[in-house]
């Protein structure tokens, strides 16, 4: 096998390698009650609110409806998460200090299980460390704390330390929380074990290669410039390609 195939393969191994769902836990709005109370209560607010368009600004405005657009789907059952992302996302395109949009759409991403969320929950707490004016027009201080302690504990659940770390993101924590899962434990071991072992097949592969182009000739010899064999020093061309020594 040529260098370049061990290499294929090796990358091959790597590509094949899919993570395994990291978690099948309960969502955050399925968990703590407390959270979702806020949660209801500051999405009522936000509803009454941008109906009366009281923002000088358009993008301001604009930013508020689709936040409440998708906070509200947020609480019906079988909404399209999907499109709560998107219309969250916008509303933070639409006026960037708009750190409500960005827990919705942690909220969504999380509803749909999907990892990501872990860093949208970050981003949103680091966002909303203070109530800033935009704010204040819906989200009274009750429901603020309410909804930054009800994040901070569900990460905190899985692990992650938001307040003690700066970090965005933690490949230790991500670990950890990988390995507690019974399933993806196991499944995980077979990847890393078949990781391991190509690898090492690589590295080995390798070395050889390396050694037999490399290693020190015994006295009289020398080394075909082009194919690497072997040769004594009193034959004018090589014996394996018939190139001039
Ligand atoms: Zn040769």
């Amino acid at each position: 096998m040529t260098i370049l195939k061990r290499v294929f393969v090796f990358i091959l191994f790597a590509v094949c390698y899919i993570p395994p769902i990291l978690y099948a836990s309960a969502s955050l709005m399925q968990k703590d009650e407390r959270f979702v109370r806020a949660f209801e209560r500051t999405t009522a607010k936000l509803l009454q609110v941008s109906s009366g368009k009281d923002f000088k600004l358009k993008a301001m405005n604009d930013s508020l409806e689709k936040t409440g657009k998708a906070a509200k789907s947020l609480l019906l059952q079988g909404a399209d998460l999907e499109e709560a992302v998107q219309m969250a996302k916008e509303a933070q395109w639409d006026y960037s200090e708009n750190s409500f949009a960005m827990l919705v759409e942690a909220l969504a991403l999380d509803q749909q299980g999907r990892p990501e969320a872990v860093q949208s929950f970050q981003d949103y707490l680091e966002q909303s460390e203070h109530h800033n004016r935009f704010e204040t027009q819906f989200l009274n201080s009750v429901n603020f704390h309410e909804m930054r302690r009800g994040v901070m504990a569900y990460l905190e659940s899985q692990g992650i330390h938001p307040m003690f770390s700066k970090k965005r993101f933690s490949l230790r924590h991500e670990v950890d929380q990988w390995m507690q899962n019974p399933i993806a434990k196991y499944s995980n071991l077979i990847v890393l074990t078949l990781l391991g072992g190509s690898l090492s097949l690589f590295l080995f592969g390798t070395f050889r290669k390396l050694w037999k182009r490399y290693r020190p000739l015994e006295k009289g010899f020398v080394r075909c410039k082009h194919c690497q064999t072997v040769v004594s020093k009193l034959m004018l061309e090589c014996l394996n390609c018939r190139s001039k020594i």
